[in-house]
């Protein structure tokens, strides 16, 4: 689970995007036709000699600047280094060393974390440019590496030089208990309840906590064990040690979550109760929705509201109305004041994490599939019949199915919401949402 994650980072229009897309390859075309899932995503997983990664890329730094979007840009670089095991430090023949580099290079270097640096735009093969040299008065340990991202000349070496600052594979796995893990993400908006509800989880007598540093991003996250399995609560330090000034500013903390949404197996979404579902919740699940994680909804406070035997139906209607595209996530009520139902939480972690999981024999859906035609008859249109051929299970995490047809536009979204509702009736899938990706039959080059 834990692949060691490398961030992209330089100042903006160095090629950062142009080298990402280049090591991320074809994956984009498998995100393109996946409805639900936004493109926007900051994580990609790469393979590199057998290596997996978690390869990601930042808008770009401008350390000298006043401009709001170039500011927010900074903020996300800031926060990928916190997460990364391996920074590409990456720069710009054509325009050499600049003092932005520099800036750049000195925040690099108070993180501490193994930096290559890339020097990109180098297109031309052969002698090298005498700017690529300015790039040793940085100082770092190991050689620039020239690159050109738009030929894609060098990114092999590149990301050898990346993966000698790994730790060996079989030691990277060897188990302290995290790699098997189940990833939880807590998110939601500022002042919902988020540090209270991780630290009455982490409070608990029974849980074994530890923060002891293995990996790098062992200092990000933390580590918890109790009766119900092991959790790793992802991107907690800030919460635990409650120094949360920037989470107050909304861009931050969204981007904060869809960083921790990415990494992690189910997201706690908490919800002040007493406030209501807002359009900020509804952004915030929707990061989760669209990453396709499996998700819980935490109505925390609950102590504050006022309730009579009604109340619980009400506050979970109204959450299924507001998240109209998350009403597979179990709802739960809670009081990280009080502590009522927190504990709780486990098994519904642990329920939402097996369901997305969860695979189906082909077999078994080839009769689901029988039994939903015939309930339901596929549409027509102008004479022409939608045929379906055949189904079955390509994926988890989140369930993805690919179903074969004969006429991919025949199959309306109304009837893909059908076999979506018929899915969930007969298997379940409760918390984690499912993917469908419509085929045409002997269209197969992707699968
Ligand atoms: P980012 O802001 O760092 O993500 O930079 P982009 O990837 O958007 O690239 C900025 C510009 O540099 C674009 O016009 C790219 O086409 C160009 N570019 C990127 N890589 C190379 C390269 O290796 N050689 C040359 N000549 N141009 C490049
Ligand atoms: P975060 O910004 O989402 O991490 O929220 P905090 O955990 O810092 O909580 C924000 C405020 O809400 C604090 O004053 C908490 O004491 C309060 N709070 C958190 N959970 C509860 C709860 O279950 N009930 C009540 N009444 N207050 C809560």
């Amino acid at each position: 689970m834990a692949k060691p994650v490398i961030a992209i980072v330089g100042r903006p229009n160095v090629g950062k995007s142009t080298l990402f897309n280049r090591l991320i390859g074809k994956r984009i075309s498998i995100v393109e036709d996946t409805p639900g899932v936004t493109r926007d995503r900051i994580y990609y997983e790469i393979n590199w000699n057998g290596r997996d990664m978690m390869l990601v890329d930042t808008g770009g730094i401008e350390p000298r600047t006043d401009d709001e979007m170039l500011r927010y840009m900074r903020l996300q670089a800031e926060l990928a280094i916190a997460h990364a095991d391996v920074i590409i430090f990456m720069t710009d023949v054509k325009a050499g060393l600049t003092a932005s580099d520099r800036d750049i290079s000195a925040m690099l270097l108070k993180s501490g974390k193994p930096v290559v640096i890339c020097v990109n735009k180098v297109d031309q093969v052969g002698e090298l440019p005498a700017e690529f040299y300015e790039f040793y008065e940085l100082g770092y340990p190991d050689d620039p590496i020239p690159v050109s991202s738009l030929h894609g000349t060098g990114t092999g070496d590149l990301l050898d030089a990346v993966i000698a600052h790994l730790p060996p594979e079989d030691e990277a796995m060897e188990d302290d208990g995290w790699h098997d893990a189940i990833r939880v993400a807590v998110i939601g908006k500022p002042n919902v309840g988020k540090s209270s509800v991780i630290n009455k989880i982490l409070g608990e007598d029974r849980l074994i906590v530890s923060d002891i540093a293995g990996t790098t991003r062992d200092a990000v996250d933390t580590f918890a064990e109790n009766e119900h399995g092991k959790y790793v609560f992802v991107d907690t330090a800030g919460i635990r040690r409650q120094s949360k000034i920037n989470d107050k500013l909304e861009y931050y903390s969204v981007l904060r979550a869809k960083l921790a949404v990415e990494r992690a197996d189910v997201c706690l979404i908490v919800i002040d109760a007493a406030q209501g579902v807002t359009e900020q919740d509804s952004k915030i699940a929707g990061l989760a929705h669209d990453s396709g994680r499996a998700s819980i909804i935490a109505l925390n406070k609950w102590d504050l509201v006022e309730k009579d035997d009604k109340t619980i139906i009400q506050y979970t209607d109204m959450v299924y109305r507001e998240l109209s595209f998350m009403t597979y996530a179990p709802v739960i009520t809670i009081s990280a004041l009080t502590g009522q139902r927190v504990p709780r939480l486990f098994p519904m972690i642990n329920e939402a994490v097996e369901q997305a999981r969860k695979r189906i024999p082909t077999g078994v859906l080839n009769e689901f599939l029988g039994d939903a035609i015939t309930r339901v008859e596929p549409p027509s249109d102008k004479g022409r019949e939608l045929k379906i051929y055949y189904m079955t299970q390509i994926g988890t995490q989140p369930p993805t199915f690919v179903i074969f047809c004969n006429d991919a536009e025949l199959f309306h979204f109304s009837y893909r919401r059908y076999i979506e509702n018929r899915l969930r009736d007969v298997f379940g899938f409760m918390g984690t949402p499912i993917k469908i990706i419509i085929r045409e039959r002997g269209d197969d080059a992707d699968l």
